[in-house]
């Protein structure tokens, strides 16, 4: 007897994994450095006690939606919640992807959005960003108008690169995207603009948020969109039954009661982002401008997978971007707390010295 092979298609593809080293300072995956307020900890606790366990959750996650659409200013048709926003990526892909389907990404981009759609059997059409890493509207056009895609993924700010959209460059893509735009703003509260501004009934565009960076609640696995009526009622027909637990739909229902403590924390995140661009261009290295919580560097004079490990060795963890495609040479970390940051900066100048 022989365990039977999974699909060949998975053969070639590995997951999307950043090491969990023990480390001191952990700024490799763009969480928060911050944990929610003490308060909603408290009314979570509080509210857990009332869950029927023995009962399935509320289906339609209503008041979660009812929630989020306030915090918005929409309807609660238009929200769909899952497992963290590649969750709703993954149901954007199985409801408008699959077989005989194609999306389109820009790279260098966030791996995860080429990564689901080949888990889901779509064909994935790439196209480059220019060197400084922007969007390139005549690639843009090329690659929609060869390609056909049902999905047009836009990462805004884009992971790993930091650079956001405006409002003129997402209108130009969605005036030559065929299908679904799905602009990607999982880092959407660290920038100046937000696409969710261009979101309607008939406009076929779609924002993905999540609560594991701006919230703090990384560990709550719990991400949603912002899009038009049928396109959430499309993506309920894919979704497991029940795929919201009971804590979750409580936990970011109270989440939004505390948005003016995630405001906050944004704007220390945003100041301290300055400050380690600031710090960074003292040092030998190449970074760009971010408007998330991470700044993309490149270490002038040493190869980046050495400045990695050098790192690693006085307990600072970031990610190596050094072998992605079109980043040779490039580390991306994390905006942290600013002892974290003071850490980091200090065994830069370190390790480059
Ligand atoms: C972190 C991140 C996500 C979030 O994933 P979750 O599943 O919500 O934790 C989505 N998109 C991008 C670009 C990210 O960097």
């Amino acid at each position: 007897m022989a365990l039977p092979e999974p699909r060949e298609d998975l053969g070639l593809r590995e997951g999307y994994h950043s090491p969990q080293v023990d480390v001191a300072v952990r700024l490799n995956t763009n969480e928060s450095p911050l944990p929610p307020p003490p308060a909603w900890l408290d009314a979570l606790r509080a509210e857990i006690g009332g869950i029927a366990f023995h009962r399935y959750p509320d289906r339609h996650a209503t008041a979660l939606r009812e929630a989020l659409a306030g915090l918005h200013g929409v309807r609660p048709s238009q929200i769909f919640c899952a497992n963290g926003s590649n969750e709703v990526l993954q149901s954007l892909c199985l409801a408008y992807g699959g077989p005989g389907r194609s999306v389109a990404v820009f790279e260098p981009t966030y791996a995860l959005h080429s990564h689901i759609a080949h888990l889901t059997g779509t064909a994935v059409a790439e196209g480059r960003r220019r060197p400084d890493f922007s969007l390139d509207l005549d690639v843009v056009s090329d690659v929609l108008s060869g390609a056909h895609p049902a999905i047009t993924f836009v990462c805004s700010p884009n992971n790993p690169t930091g650079m956001a959209e405006d409002a003129s460059a997402v209108r130009s893509v969605l005036a030559a995207a065929p299908g679904l735009v799905v602009v990607d703003e999982a880092y959407g509260q660290f920038a100046d603009w937000s696409a969710l501004s261009l979101v309607g009934d008939g406009v076929p565009l779609v924002v993905t948020r999540t609560f594991s960076k701006t919230w703090s609640m990384a560990a709550a696995r719990l991400g949603y969109l912002v899009g038009p009526d049928p396109v959430v009622a499309a993506l309920e027909r894919v979704a497991l039954p029940y795929h919201l637990d009971a804590v979750k739909q409580i936990a970011g229902r109270l989440a939004v009661e505390f948005v003016g403590e995630m405001d906050e924390r944004v704007g220390l995140i945003v100041r301290e982002r300055r400050r380690i661009l600031a710090a960074l261009g003292s040092l030998p290295v190449t970074a760009w401008p971010s408007q998330a919580n991470f700044v993309l560097f490149r270490p002038e004079l040493r190869k980046g997978r050495e400045v990695w490990q050098a790192l690693v060795d006085r307990s600072v963890l970031v990610r190596d971007a050094s072998s992605w495609p079109g980043l040779s040479g490039c580390l991306r970390v994390t905006v942290g707390s600013p002892a974290d940051n003071d850490a980091f900066l200090s065994a830069l100048a370190e390790v480059l010295s």
